[in-house]
């Protein structure tokens, strides 16, 4: 049986002391939301820490889903169950049911949180992905107090994020923007799996029902899950046609840079980029229609699944 290298545990009950004990400790220690991500790393020697610092007595202090006007707002202890289960995120962000149902398995989503899988920044993580896709920003604490980050600015590198050794993660915030919805595509090798590829779309219609703005967010086509640069300008003003998603799957498969390994080609993975992002743009268009959108004004549709 594999088992961690000896560590301290200690648990926390607020973020202050977390972030304390943080600074006391270093790079020494780390934080454990979930487990599902660190734990195995560790069983595995891939990662050792002298202290873990359990947060999960913060999930009534950062477990949360806040609608206020303009945006969202989900505390970092947000497990993936709840986000799933939310009919609030499903009304506004219909991106993020689509991934959280294909996320692991209900142990997984149990635990699992929205912060820890941001923080692991895994290349073939999806919720990094639909955050990128809304366009969210980060909220992280210090002892300094708060700071915000763009997801563009959050993750560094494999593994890698803009979160200091004595700071975490403790809100992500999505602005809500009218007439628009989105949607999650992703291609696994068999159910619960990480993503071959996999791609969040989000779509804007202004009054006369051509593209206001979009966004896509990839995951495992590069060293991290990325936005498409341009794409927003490249749709902005036309109608939101065949041709069009198309001229965006290009752009996405331009923009990827996947390796070969167990799960694909690169050149498999480019493919499913481009038609994944093609996917996600359709439903969610079609999805703003369902939802009787199409006016100024009118709020993000959950349903009406389109071709
Ligand atoms: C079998 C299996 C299948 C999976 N399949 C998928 C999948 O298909 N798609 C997918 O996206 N994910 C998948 N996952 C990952 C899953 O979503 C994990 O729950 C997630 O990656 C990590 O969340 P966690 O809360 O368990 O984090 P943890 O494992 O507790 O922590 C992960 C890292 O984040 C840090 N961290 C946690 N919270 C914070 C915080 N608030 N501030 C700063 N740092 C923090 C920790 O210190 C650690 O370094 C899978 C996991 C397993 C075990």
């Amino acid at each position: 049986m594999q088992v961690p290298a000896p560590f301290e545990y200690q648990r926390v009950s607020s973020v202050g002391e977390a972030v304390g004990l943080l600074d006391s400790l270093g790079d020494t220690a780390r934080l454990v939301a979930g487990g599902h991500s660190l734990i195995p790393m560790m069983k595995l020697r891939l990662a050792n820490f002298e202290y873990l610092i359990d947060i999960n007595e913060l999930h009534g202090e950062l477990g949360y889903v806040v609608t206020e006007p303009g945006r969202m707002r989900i505390g970092a202890m947000t497990r993936h169950r709840e986000l799933l289960e939310s009919a609030e995120l499903a009304a506004a962000f219909p991106v993020f049911g689509d991934a959280e149902s294909v996320i692991a398995d209900p142990a997984v989503r149990n635990r699992g949180t929205l912060g820890g899988s941001l923080c692991q920044a895994d290349p073939s993580e999806d919720l990094s992905a639909v955050c990128t896709t809304l366009d969210a920003s980060c909220v992280i604490r210090g002892r300094e107090g708060e700071r915000v980050v763009s997801m563009e600015d959050f993750h560094r590198g494999p593994y890698e994020t803009a979160v200091g050794d004595a700071e975490m993660l403790t809100e992500v915030r999505f602005p809500i923007r009218p007439n628009g919805s989105s949607a999650f595509e992703k291609v696994e090798r068999r159910a619960g799996d990480w993503a071959v590829v996999s791609a969040g779309a989000a779509v804007w219609l202004d009054g006369d029902g051509a593209v206001a703005d979009a966004r896509v967010g990839l995951a495992a086509v590069g060293p991290n899950t990325a936005g498409i640069p341009g794409i927003g300008e490249e749709l902005r003003g036309k109608a939101p046609t065949e041709e069009l998603f198309a001229r965006a799957g290009d752009l996405a498969a331009e923009a990827c840079d996947p390796v070969t390994d167990r799960r694909g080609s690169a050149e498999y993975k480019r493919h499913l980029a481009k038609e994944l992002t093609v996917r996600a743009l359709r439903r969610s268009v079609a999805r703003i229609g369902a939802s009787g959108a199409g006016t100024p004004g009118a709020v993000q549709g959950t349903g009406g699944e389109g071709a």
